[in-house]
């Protein structure tokens, strides 16, 4: 049975299929309710919902024009208030068994099925998300409640007996750590803010919920559906924010003993660093970063599939996944036919409102990513590398759209810091240079995704053996790991491991403990 390898994986979320005409129409006009909605978020500690001086407009990725509600960034004596509470209320929630912390997550997965329409509409509008990246984000913020609930009741909920000498009892067993902090990216706003938090709560910890300053409204609303699941809200807290600001109140605090982050590897190091310059207990550091993620290419591969990979990986979701291909090396024997395809996918990629069904590519999220990804690719387009760009149409006006893009490299040493968006560069190898590919890839010191194709399994092997990463797909397009069935993270410059929605990621915020007896 697969549930016995994988975790009860017929328990993953079904989400909709936008091609069939009788799922997409009532599922888009339930968004469409949502479309003159605005939300508003403060602060919430201990159930209280606090405004603040720092209040920030959230406007629509896609256009500018158009606002999404309004969010109260908390000041230290939030944070700090809430790290109290969090640590005065943790105990109890720890003695708790874990099958009721387990069957709270799994009301939460029902409410966010139940409000999936809401839920989108904020995906789209706060995030600039497509509307199949909205139905997979719900489905996976859904996969990963039932999931880490499922190993919850597994793993924690009651001691292992242990051998030991007649007359003694042994027993190993799980229990919360303390007070976790969890912070989390605008690129996953629900999927990766829902998993950190239930994943922190299930193993028994209190949290406090940090996500992204771009996406705090649809992380607001996620908070409010964790209580009306019934996590007590003295367990849970929901610190928007300026993360500095909040990091700063509360890093250096003892009471905090654990921080689970998703983001760049910059902020990785700044928190780690933070952490390890403090006396007293040690903390848990669990960190998901970035990629500089290849997929090698070799002349017995398919080039018609390999290029429907190729875009479904390099820019899906504009790019922005940690996941998403950002060098393709092709063997130089089917290059040219590769490129081609490539340039003839890209004159047809309609760039526009992620909300339409038509649309393949939204926006990137905020004015400076687009600023960024601009020059670079403007720094490409005057060394004569640009291969071939998609057509930005006249629906980018007013939002924050990058026209995808292939740049020609001739050496995977030219490449600087990871670009998160749709910008893919393609290198050429010929086959007796595969070892140096390999090499140049392992010397990023990232180790994240890999993508191979070929029909030659031994090749394939070969390859897969040697790239260090986390995650290797052969034959396949290398994004939307899912939960139970793909366990996703990296190494290196990648993070910490453990796997999210992995069977050891639950453990990682627990701490172990033996009880011997003397009977
Ligand atoms: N799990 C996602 C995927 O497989 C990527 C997560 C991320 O970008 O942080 O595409």
């Amino acid at each position: 049975r697969p549930s016995d390898i994988y975790g009860d994986v017929r328990r993953n979320s079904q989400g909709y299929n936008l091609n069939v005409a009788f799922e997409r129409e009532p599922l888009l006009e339930n968004v469409a309710a949502f479309d003159d909605r605005q939300w508003s978020m403060k602060p919430l500690v201990a159930g209280v919902s606090t405004a603040t001086d720092v209040v920030k407009t959230i406007t629509s990725p896609y256009d500018t024009r158009q606002t999404v509600g309004q969010v109260h960034w908390t000041q230290p004596e939030h944070a700090r208030d809430a790290l109290a509470k969090a640590d005065a209320a943790w105990f109890d929630w720890n003695k708790t068994p874990a099958v009721k912390r387990a069957a709270c997550l799994d009301r939460l997965g029902d409410l966010l099925e139940e409000h999936t329409a809401e839920l989108m509409a904020l995906c789209a509008r706060e995030a600039g998300k497509s509307l199949q990246d909205s139905i997979d984000e719900v489905r996976e913020a859904v996969d990963f409640c039932r999931y880490y609930a499922s190993q919850a009741r597994e793993t924690m909920n009651e001691a292992t007996l242990l051998p030991g000498p007649t007359g003694e009892s042994n027993e190993h067993y799980y229990e919360g750590r303390g007070v976790f902090l969890c912070i989390s990216p605008w690129n996953f706003p629900l999927a990766i803010f829902t998993g950190q938090i239930c994943a922190a709560l299930v193993a028994g910890n209190g949290v406090l919920a940090k996500p992204a300053e771009q996406t705090s409204l649809i992380a607001g609303r996620a908070i409010e559906l964790f209580h009306e699941a019934g996590v007590p809200t003295d367990v849970l807290h929901y610190l928007p924010g300026d993360g500095a600001t909040i990091g700063n109140a509360i890093m250096d605090d003892e009471r905090l003993l654990g921080v689970a982050f998703t983001g760049s590897t910059e902020t990785a190091h700044i928190i780690n660093r933070t952490l390890a310059a403090r006396q007293g207990a040690l903390p848990t550091f669990i960190a998901e970063t970035g990629g500089q993620n290849a997929m090698i290419v070799d002349s017995t591969a398919l080039p018609e599939q390999v290029v429907a990979d190729v875009m479904q990986s390099a820019f899906a979701s504009a790019g922005q996944r940690c996941s998403a291909l950002r060098v393709l090396c092709v063997q130089d024997d089917i290059a040219d036919r590769v490129v081609d395809l490539i340039r003839g996918a890209l004159s047809r990629v309609e760039i526009g409102n992620p909300q339409k069904y038509e649309t393949d590519c939204g926006p990137v999220i905020d004015e400076e990513a687009l600023q960024g990804l601009s020059d670079y690719v403007e720094s490409w387009r005057g060394k004569g590398r640009v291969l071939a760009e998609a057509e930005l149409g006249t629906e980018a006006a007013n939002g924050h759209f990058l026209a995808p893009v292939a740049i020609g490299i001739e050496s995977i040493d030219e490449l600087g810091r990871e670009q998160f968006g749709p910008v893919l560069h393609v290198l050429r190898f010929k086959a007796r240079e595969l070892d140096n590919v390999i090499a140049d890839i392992n010397r990023t010191g990232y180790g994240l995704t890999l993508g191979i194709h070929s029909r030659n399994e031994a090749t394939a092997a070969y390859i897969e053996s040697r790239v260090r990463v986390g995650n290797c797909y052969v034959n396949r397009n290398q994004i939307g790991a899912v939960v139970g069935v793909q366990p996703f993270g990296g190494r290196g410059l990648s993070g910490t491991g453990p796997k999210a929605g992995g069977p050891n990621y639950i453990k990682r915020f627990a701490t172990e403990r033996v009880r011997t007896i003397n009977t």
